[in-house]
């Protein structure tokens, strides 16, 4: 669901100084549109053609609309559908060729911002808490989001789950997501409960390992010195191949900075890709090579950690599948676990409020070279149906160990950039 923040695109004068970094965070958000919010784009412009084409041909341009529909008006228009193949699917293949596939805990730590722990559960609980996530997925729901008028359905269903030392009603009441409360939180079942204290002690191990033998010794800057300690968990449910999420990085609002997630597949194996988040120098060029996609194949009962460079510096997505292996309890689904650590020091009683008088969403800049990085309050009550955002701006303050600094920032006040 943190994929599915959106907002409509301001129209920004590039004149003002302020105005001009205001422009930088509005660039960093038409790259986080949605997967379906530029699919919806593609489809007005090309309506003949079917919504798995235009998905292929998005996701093998790495989500980049313009660079999407110059290849589909290059491609011919009036051929015949063949099996699989449609204007404009050579060159998605093309595309698709340049993915480098990873298999091997080696090579996913060495290349990627994650690592990879092979059959982590003891089979048996891995089955049985596969078996009780399938009954409860039953009743998971898609996310919606807003689209112009429309309320849009993301292309997978999820729900939150939280631990007794979370109350869900306080997430209910007070924590937003695409700029709404939720309704539907879930205690984490009996099993999830079970599995969570194994995967807390997996990932701190790993992060002390990463730390090591990554960053030479030395956490990240904004990194938190305190032991990973999960007490929610987003789960996903890929029912069937056709059902992805889009390129995107997880909201970090109440992770904080430098955020680690720990993220179990079970079921069907499935394509997550990552990508390196490259800014664009003053003339918008950028090393198109060292964009490239990366698959990390994830099994059954395999654990990803994904670390504290991640979410600042890469995206992710979950690729649709022309074919998938059923497996033997799951059928084609996939159920996919990621526990987090919700930070007390960000409950949103203490984040920034915008002039809607909601507690603030927390970005990066990805996009620029300028400010590259740096983090930003910013409103996301545009993504609630039927209303529409206001221009909040404030830049964050955080110390060394991703501490937000709040006094800090009052002083600074909205706008006062710099
Ligand atoms: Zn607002």
């Amino acid at each position: 669901m943190d994929a599915f923040i959106t907002r409509k695109k301001r129209k920004l004068s590039p004149s003002a100084p302020v105005e001009r970094v205001k422009t930088a965070a509005a660039d960093d958000q038409e790259d986080n549109e949605p997967t379906e919010f530029k699919l919806a784009m593609l489809a007005s412009l090309y309506p003949a053609l079917e919504a798995d084409t235009l998905l292929d041909v998005l996701l093998a341009h790495n989500g980049s609309v313009p660079a999407a529909s110059t290849a589909l008006t290059k491609a011919p228009t009036k051929k015949p559908r063949l099996s699989g193949g449609v204007p404009g699917a050579q060159t998605c293949l093309q595309s698709f060729g340049q993915t480098l596939h990873l298999y091997t805990p080696e090579s996913i730590s060495a290349q990627t911002p994650c690592t990879l722990i092979p059959s982590f559960l003891p089979p048996q609980l891995a089955d049985t808490l596969l078996t009780e996530l399938l009954v409860e997925s039953e009743t998971f729901s898609s996310s919606t989001f807003k689209l112009f008028d429309n309320i849009v359905t993301s292309p997978h269903s999820s729900c939150f789950f939280v631990s007794s030392d979370l109350s869900a009603s306080s997430i209910k009441a007070d924590y937003l997501y695409n700029g709404s409360t939720l309704t539907d939180v879930r205690p984490l079942t009996s099993h999830l409960e079970i599995v969570k204290p194994l995967v807390q002690e997996a990932v701190n191990a790993e992060i002390q390992k990463r730390i090591a033998s990554k960053y030479g010794g030395k956490k990240l800057r904004h990194q938190s010195t305190h032991e990973w300690h999960p007490n929610a968990a987003f789960v996903n449910r890929y029912a069937g191949g056709k059902e992805s999420v889009g390129w995107h990085s997880d909201q970090l609002t109440y992770l904080g900075p430098r955020a680690v997630i720990g993220s179990l597949s079970l079921g069907v194996s499935r394509e997550f890709r990552v990508r390196r988040v490259l800014p664009t120098d003053e003339d918008g060029k950028k090393d198109a090579d060292a964009e490239g996609q990366i698959a990390i194949h994830l099994p059954h009962n395999s654990l990803l950690v994904m670390h504290a460079e991640m979410q600042e510096e890469w995206k992710h997505s979950v690729a649709p599948a022309q074919v998938i292996d059923p497996h033997p309890i799951a059928g084609n689904k996939r159920i996919n676990v990621t526990y987090r650590d919700y930070r007390p020091e960000f409950h949103p009683r203490y984040t920034p409020r915008c002039k809607c008088g909601v507690p603030t969403v927390l970005r990066v800049v990805q996009k620029k070279k300028e400010n590259f990085g740096r983090y930003f309050w910013m409103c996301h009550a545009g993504n609630v149906p039927g209303k529409t955002g206001c221009d909040f701006f404030l830049w964050a303050e955080f110390d060394e160990d991703g501490n937000p600094l709040w006094e800090k920032l009052k002083s600074k006040g909205e706008n006062k950039l710099g």
